[in-house]
């Protein structure tokens, strides 16, 4: 059987499934990965700074100004649009399946394409709060002072609801990502490098059917897959709901 076909098979032999993705299932949307070549991590990296260190809350905290002009270059993913891979769960659940989506990614492109179960383990760049009280902030109202801050229409400086490196992801989203891991009988892992932890851990709850990767490049795998494909995630899955599951 050839990969697309394995995959549909799979699919057609698992209720719960469970979608785990990062940045790769996104870049057929135009928002580059982080560690890809070309990916943010090169366009943020300088003289002093990692891309990784310019994403972190201390920086945030030392360097305002700069984080927020970074930001505001890099991470304004409103006029990104789905692709078919985002599509392609948002149609599933349509036939019957029950379908999770665990992201990484914090481009809001599962909300868009119509998801309905989705688990986001570094929150949501669509969304602000207020930098000292993490009270929800009017993402429509939010400016740039003339020092580079931004802030809410009260003038609190506010920051970008989504987990920095250096934060601790929240709790009670990794509780329910394992839950819905553990209890899936399929697991389609996209567009990731599992490299950032604790998020990548959580594949290991998995103890269903079929694993299966989806990825550009190779990935260190940890977990044993049954189906690893190297391809476009986006590409891939356009094919499968074409040839399988659109009626
Ligand atoms: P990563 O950059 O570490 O890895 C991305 C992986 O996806 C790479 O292995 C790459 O080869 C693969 N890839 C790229 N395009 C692909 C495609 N079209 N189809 C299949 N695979 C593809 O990303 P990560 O593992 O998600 O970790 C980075 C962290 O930064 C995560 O928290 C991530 O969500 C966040 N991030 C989010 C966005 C976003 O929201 N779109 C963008 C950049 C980074």
């Amino acid at each position: 059987m050839k990969d697309k076909e394995r995959f549909a098979d799979m699919i057609r032999k698992s209720q719960r499934i469970v979608a785990f993705t990062g940045a790769g299932i996104s870049t057929e949307s135009g928002i580059p990965d982080f560690r890809s070549a070309g990916g943010l991590f090169d366009r943020l990296s300088g003289r002093h700074f990692s891309g990784e260190e310019t994403l972190s809350i201390g920086f945030l905290e030392a360097y305002p100004a700069l984080f927020f002009r970074n930001y505001a270059e890099h991470f304004d993913f409103s006029q990104a649009l789905p692709n078919a891979g985002h599509r392609f769960f948002a149609g599933l659940e349509k036939t019957g399946k029950e379908v999770t989506v665990v992201t990484q990614n914090i481009d809001n492109l599962h909300q868009s394409a119509g998801s309905s179960t989705i688990i986001e383990l570094h929150g949501n760049g669509t969304r602000w709060r207020t930098f000292d009280t993490d009270e929800p902030a009017d993402a429509t109202a939010i400016n740039m002072d003339a020092q580079g801050i931004q802030r809410d229409s009260q003038g609190r400086m506010v920051r970008s609801d989504i987990v920095l490196y250096g934060e601790m992801l929240d709790e009670e989203a990794m509780e329910r990502a394992a839950a819905a891991i553990g209890a899936a009988d399929m697991l389609v892992v996209i567009g990731t490098s599992l490299a950032v932890y604790p998020a990548a851990s959580i594949v290991h709850y998995f103890k269903g059917h079929y694993a299966v990767l989806l990825n550009r490049t190779p990935v260190p795998q940890s977990l044993t897959f049954q189906l690893a494909v190297q391809t476009d995630a986006g590409a891939f899955l356009a094919d499968v709901w074409e040839e399988y599951f659109a009626k």
